[in-house]
């Protein structure tokens, strides 16, 4: 039974985005459409956002004071979405990113997005002024962390909602000094609500309030239950361990699809020979040598979550053994040292970009053979999916959506034609190390490689799974 779907989050593509978070609340309301139901997506009006748009607006709610204020939702249509944009200038109309001024953290974020979630229970409850009025209220982390507990703190309402942990790691706190002007009752603060030793903390409140629980894949939902990835959470979660779930995001298969006509070597699984041809040119790219075993490729953050220390200690060996590396990203300073590093000591083999280029990011997924993701967690994970797509095998920590999207080439897989990549646990030097070596003797092995090649670019990386997986937690929520 389809029906009305409010989702609320800080972020959205293609007009914010700082995480995969953006990507998902961006993708879902497109994914849902086909399947019956109408979602509306409110996020703030950051500086510019409004005017980027160029569209005509709707007034759809307005108070003369929400947090020291005064605020409109402006509904537009614009990009394939039925957005919301919350319009409160004192709020968000500064400059900088959705959450600092570039270098710090805007000192009220707390009250900036308790803000976006008193709204968002407002139009739950039927606050807007346009007759649309949600069944379900959809929560992305912690800026919308506090609208299911709104939502429930105001009686009774025949509206459910869901919260979506995109990343455990930010959670929302604040001083329980800020109660009052959060607009929060202050008998709630205790360890079954909203406090979080001795703190407030707006992902708490919305594990606790929301009728549903889901994170963005099965094996990270169970993780999240344990001290090692819960990060402090891990008792709240698994307390309702029966709400939760874990829906792996999808990608967008139009976007990331080697045989788009846009590519410089368009290829199919059918006809993957102008994937050598990418290949030689992405080595020509980076002026690096011939390589003639697997040529690995890094697209990441450079941070200890994705796990690039191991991979500065486990290269030498797999490039002493013939394989290639080409790196993309940036972060960490000492991280970016150790990529560059590499790069100087192995100047045929190794390719160092330190930046964010997505024209790159496509050209290494079209010309590497392998992409490395070591991640120490990963709720989803991104690049895999695009690794799988181009043919471009995985090789994975098991953790997280990693664990739940590659298969690892043991015997039974590769005997069955179902191996897409390799996947390592515990996520460390030595698994590392091992498995690369792995990697270069399935590499040499050509009929093998190609038939995972096969596989992979075959697995269902787009939406079409996990849409119908929302939608029948929405359905299962209405009934
Ligand atoms: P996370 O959200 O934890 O950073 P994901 O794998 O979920 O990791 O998403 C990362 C996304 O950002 C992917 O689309 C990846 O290709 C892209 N990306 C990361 N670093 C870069 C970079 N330096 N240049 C281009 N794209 C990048």
């Amino acid at each position: 039974m389809p029906g009305r779907v409010l989702s609320v989050a800080s972020e959205c593509v293609p007009l914010v985005k700082t995480g995969g978070l953006a990507d998902v609340v961006g993708a879902l309301p497109k994914a849902l459409a086909p399947l019956g139901w109408d979602m509306r997506v409110l996020i703030p009006a950051y500086r510019g956002l409004a005017a980027k748009l160029g569209r005509k607006t709707r007034t759809v709610w307005s108070d003369p004071a929400l947090f020291g204020g005064p605020a409109t939702v402006e509904a537009v249509e614009a990009q394939g979405l039925s957005l919301l944009l919350l319009d409160a200038p004192h709020l968000y109309d500064r400059p900088g990113g959705p959450y600092s001024d570039g270098g710090h953290d805007f000192p009220d974020n707390p009250e900036r997005f308790a803000a976006l979630s008193w709204v968002a229970a407002s139009l739950a409850r039927g606050g807007g002024t346009d007759g649309w009025v949600p069944d379900i209220l959809h929560a992305h982390d912690w800026q919308a962390g506090f609208a299911p507990a709104y939502l429930r703190f105001g009686g009774a309402a025949p509206v459910k909602s869901v919260i979506t942990i995109h990343n455990i790691a930010f959670q929302g706190h604040a001083s329980p000094e800020r109660l009052a002007a959060l607009r929060l009752p202050l008998h709630e603060f205790h360890a079954g609500s909203l406090e979080y030793y001795g703190n407030l903390s707006s992902l708490k409140a919305g594990l606790v309030h929301a009728d549903r629980i889901t994170t963005v894949s099965p094996t990270y939902a169970e993780e999240l239950m344990r001290p090692e990835f819960g990060m402090g959470l891990q008792g709240v979660i698994a307390a309702r361990a029966e709400v939760v779930s874990g829906i792996l995001n999808g990608v967008d298969t139009e976007l990331w699809d080697p045989a788009a006509p846009g590519q410089a070597h368009p290829y199919s699984v059918q006809n993957r020979k102008p994937k050598a041809e990418a290949r030689a040119a992405l080595l020509a790219e980076f002026g690096l040598g011939p390589v003639e075993g697997p040529l690995a490729i890094v697209i990441s953050r450079l941070t200890a979550q994705k796990g690039i220390d191991l991979i500065a200690a486990a290269a030498p060996e797999f490039l002493a053994g013939g394989g290639g590396l080409v790196v993309l990203g940036s972060g960490d300073p000492g991280l970016e040292h150790a990529m560059r590093g590499l790069a100087a000591a192995w100047p045929d083999r190794v390719g160092v970009k330190i930046g964010y280029d997505e024209a790159l990011g496509h050209r290494m997924f079209a010309g590497g053979d392998v992409v490395l993701v070591p991640s120490r967690f990963e709720p989803c994970g991104l690049t895999q999916l695009y690794g799988l797509r181009y043919g471009t095998l995985p090789v994975v920590a098991a953790t997280g959506g990693l664990a739940d999207t590659v298969v690892h080439a043991n015997t039974m897989a590769l005997a069955a034609g179902t191996a897409t990549g390799l996947t390592f646990h515990p996520t460390d030097v030595l698994a590392l190390t091992q498995t690369l070596r792995r990697c270069l003797a399935l590499f040499a092995d050509r009929p093998t490689w190609a038939r995972m090649q096969r596989a992979a670019m075959k697995s269902p990386v787009g939406w079409e799974t996990s849409s119908r997986t929302y939608a029948a937690l929405y359905a299962d929520l209405l009934t």
